[in-house]
């Protein structure tokens, strides 16, 4: 059995849906279970109906989910054609999109938005998808199966970012998924979303299909888990940033899930942890060239110095500073309680004698934090930084190559510098603006081809 996930653009119209069948008809001999994301934008423009109809502006939000309707029926229409199979799948989707109008109205009377309502909103994209892409699998010959993944992803109830429940899941797929496949079915679940034991509607967090698959294939005891997405493979950086990216054959576990924790969003940052506990095979692949090599994550590719490099903006420096207690045992216990206490997560923590500096993402309760960081000393908070990681399983022991990568950083401004503790992530901190010229220098210091 293997997990095949398409992401949004594997599933964007009419045309890449039909790519994606003869994808998984490729695969029938594996016994594959398919996830999928929404068509790609589909969830960010949810969630601006959402913000929309949450601020009072219901004529804008309803014509963004008219806009939804009209896609959404478009690839109805181009899949399946008319007649009675094309108008149940349109009698399908239009209650969704009707929900969905009923969901942005209910916001533009509450005037603010709810993060339980929020999810039910986002889930949406996956809960459309997933019948379009059933109905154009069976077109294809395919004996495709909709699973609601709400009845076997369990989660808490962190709306947003709501926590998996691996042992509920593992049951879950065992009564649910296991036997369709038994019986020869293509089982199809929408990604990202999942619900509490209480039935109600939670998501992952942004990109969180992929983490979808992998939970579902760490269930399962997948022999692979393919995320199917729009380039080659993990590339050497993200090719939207730097140019000259180059494909990535074999990648261990650990250097991709560092690499997606900087900014490689090719995978969910959680991805890789299921997969490892298990020890099943990550693969990465192209929707666009099937055929291609793509990318393969296991726990034995051989070391490099440096693998690739990830960055990130949108990061915000919190700098607490005591002479009198960050010296004594326990303080750096209490601050992180602080971060955990109001679910913030930190990327990068340096430490003086006197002081600590920690790097968040998600600023979404940082008054909160602050103000409780205000009991052990000054507090300051620094916006508009960016992220750097230089990843390699063999970083810390080639000297040369970490004298390289802090030369190709040259007079940049360094506001935090780290490596962890298994050396195999250089971290820097430095102006968000920063990010790409220096992402691409480091770049052309380890992968530019001496040929070229
Ligand atoms: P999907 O919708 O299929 O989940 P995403 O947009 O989430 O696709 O992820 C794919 C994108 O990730 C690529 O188009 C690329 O711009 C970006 N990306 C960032 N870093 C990397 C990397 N190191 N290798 C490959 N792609 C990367
Ligand atoms: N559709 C969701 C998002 O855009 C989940 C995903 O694509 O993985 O965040
Ligand atoms: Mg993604």
């Amino acid at each position: 059995m293997i997990v095949m996930k398409f992401g949004g653009t594997s599933v964007g119209d009419a045309a890449a849906i039909r790519r994606t069948a003869e994808i998984v008809r490729g695969r029938l001999p594996r016994g594959p279970v398919v996830v999928v994301s929404a068509l790609a934008g589909t969830t960010n423009a949810l969630l601006a109906a959402a913000e929309q109809g949450a601020a009072g502006n219901l004529v804008a939000a309803i014509a963004t989910v008219e806009q939804l309707r009209e896609r959404h029926l478009t690839a109805v229409a181009e899949l399946i054609g008319v007649g009675p199979d094309a108008e149940d799948l349109a009698a399908t989707e239009s209650v969704l999109l009707d929900e969905l109008a009923h969901l942005v109205e209910a916001l533009s009377v509450l005037g603010h938005r709810t993060p339980r309502a929020m999810d039910a909103v986002a889930s949406l994209g996956e809960q459309l998808a997933a019948p379009i892409v059933v109905a154009a699998l069976r077109r294809a010959g395919i004996d495709a199966v909709l699973v609601d993944a709400r009845r076997v992803l369990v989660t808490n109830d962190e709306f947003g970012r709501a926590e998996p429940q691996p042992e509920q899941i593992a049951a879950a797929c065992r009564e649910h998924l296991l036997p369709l496949v038994g019986a020869g079915k293509v089982p199809v679940l929408g990604g990202y979303m999942g619900a509490t034991p209480q039935g109600v509607t939670t998501t992952l967090g942004r990109g969180g299909s992929d983490y979808s698959a992998s939970l579902f294939g760490a269930a399962l005891e997948a022999e692979a888990i393919e995320i199917w997405t729009d380039v080659d493979g993990m590339l050497t950086a993200d090719p939207r940033v730097v140019t000259g990216a180059k494909l990535i054959e074999h990648i261990r576990f650990d250097e991709a899930a560092e690499l997606a924790s900087f900014g490689a969003k090719v995978l969910h940052p959680n991805t890789i942890a299921p997969a490892v506990t298990r020890g099943i095979p990550v693969f990465i692949f192209n929707s666009l060239r099937p055929d291609a090599k793509g990318t393969r994550i296991t726990a034995d590719a051989p070391r490099h110095s440096v693998r690739a490099i990830a960055g990130k903006g949108n990061t915000v420096i919190v700098k607490v500073r005591s002479a009198r207690m960050l010296g004594t045992p326990g303080a750096l216990k209490q601050i992180f309680e602080v971060f955990a206490r109001h679910r913030t997560s930190v990327d990068v923590v340096t430490t003086s004698e006197v002081s600590v500096s920690l790097t968040v993402d998600d600023d979404q309760f940082l008054d909160a934090v602050i103000a409780d960081l205000r009991a052990f000393g000054d507090v300051s908070v620094e916006r508009g930084r960016g992220i750097i990681a230089v990843v390699g399983s063999g970083l810390a022991e080639h000297t040369e190559a970490m004298a390289k990568a802090i030369a190709a950083v040259g007079d940049t401004r360094l506001y935090m510098l780290s490596l962890d503790s298994t050396g195999i992530n250089l971290t820097m901190v430095m102006d968000a603006d920063a990010v790409k010229p220096v992402m691409q220098r480091l770049h052309d210091a380890f992968f530019s081809d001496p040929a070229a």
